[in-house]
């Protein structure tokens, strides 16, 4: 659940998670990062930054791929299923800097991906430009959630999906999913004007704020992590090719390659929705 505490006015000190096993440069993170004013942990193995993703909270975790139990590729897979709504930013630190890697870790979730060696300067500032982004995701949650509030809107609706914006819970079929903040953005963003196609860069500028280092990739990672969680209801998550995404128009065609018994499927949806409204009202 998002509250205001995680605003930035409000946090104290940002937390950073450093999952590194050689010492020399975990020590050297923990002495930079402590001095800039964050609060810093260190975990030398998998299994210790499983543990502190729990107990610490991290707001960003500094992940090296390549620890002695573990993978961090499977640490950030973790990350980003886990159900919280505040998940940590994460910047793979590796020494392998084969563009296979980058791909997969924008894949998997990473928001950055810095090859060692690095200047820890230049880290310290791609770290500045990821918390940024996140607390400007997180605010804008919580001012839109307010707002919502305040109009006494209940709930924004398609279909079988119904996304509760001031409680920032999200249900398929009304059974409830898990997003993170940003997933949330991206979807109440869609939502706002259904059928609409939207382009990678206008979601970059409206749901992640203009950053020019956030690659357009990681918009395509983000929307097919949501369309997967929407389960029975990610065929109203439309890809235009080439172009952008939108989501399903609430009476129009479905995706032209579906076929007629999607159609039924949104009319059943459309009753389990009006259903759910008559229930609400009695
Ligand atoms: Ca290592």
């Amino acid at each position: 659940m998002l509250s205001p505490a995680m605003g930035s006015e409000t946090s104290p000190k940002e937390r950073v998670l450093v999952v590194e096993d050689e010492p020399d440069i975990s020590s050297s993170l923990e002495y930079a990062f402590r001095a800039s004013g964050y609060e810093v942990q260190v975990a030398d193995r998998g299994e210790l930054a499983l543990a502190a993703l729990e107990t610490f909270h991290p707001d960003l975790v500094l992940l090296d791929l390549m620890l002695p139990d573990m993978s961090g590729m499977e640490i950030c897979r973790r990350v980003r299923k886990s159900p919280s709504s505040d998940q940590p930013a994460v910047i793979i630190l590796s020494a392998r800097a084969q563009e296979v890697d980058r791909v997969v870790g924008f894949e998997i979730g990473a928001d950055d991906y810095v090859v060692k060696p690095f200047s820890v300067r230049e880290l310290m500032l791609r770290v500045e430009a990821r918390l940024r982004t996140r607390r400007a995701v997180i605010d804008a949650l919580i001012a839109e959630a307010a707002a919502s509030a305040a109009d006494g809107v209940e709930a924004l609706g398609l279909r079988n999906l119904r996304v509760d914006e001031s409680a920032h819970r999200v249900f398929v079929d009304d059974k409830e999913i898990h997003v993170s903040a940003l997933e949330m953005r991206l979807l109440l963003y869609l939502l706002r004007s259904p059928g609409r196609m939207r382009t990678r860069r206008e979601l970059l500028t409206e749901v992640w704020g203009y950053h020019p280092e956030v690659a357009s990739r990681t918009v395509d990672t983000h929307i097919k992590r949501l369309r997967d969680k929407l389960d029975t209801a990610a065929d109203l998550l439309q890809t235009v090719r080439g172009v952008g995404f939108r989501l399903a128009e609430p009476n129009g065609p479905q995706d032209p390659s579906d076929d007629q018994g999607s159609t039924s499927l949104a009319a059943s949806g459309n009753q389990r929705q009006k259903n759910h409204r008559d229930a609400k009202a009695r």
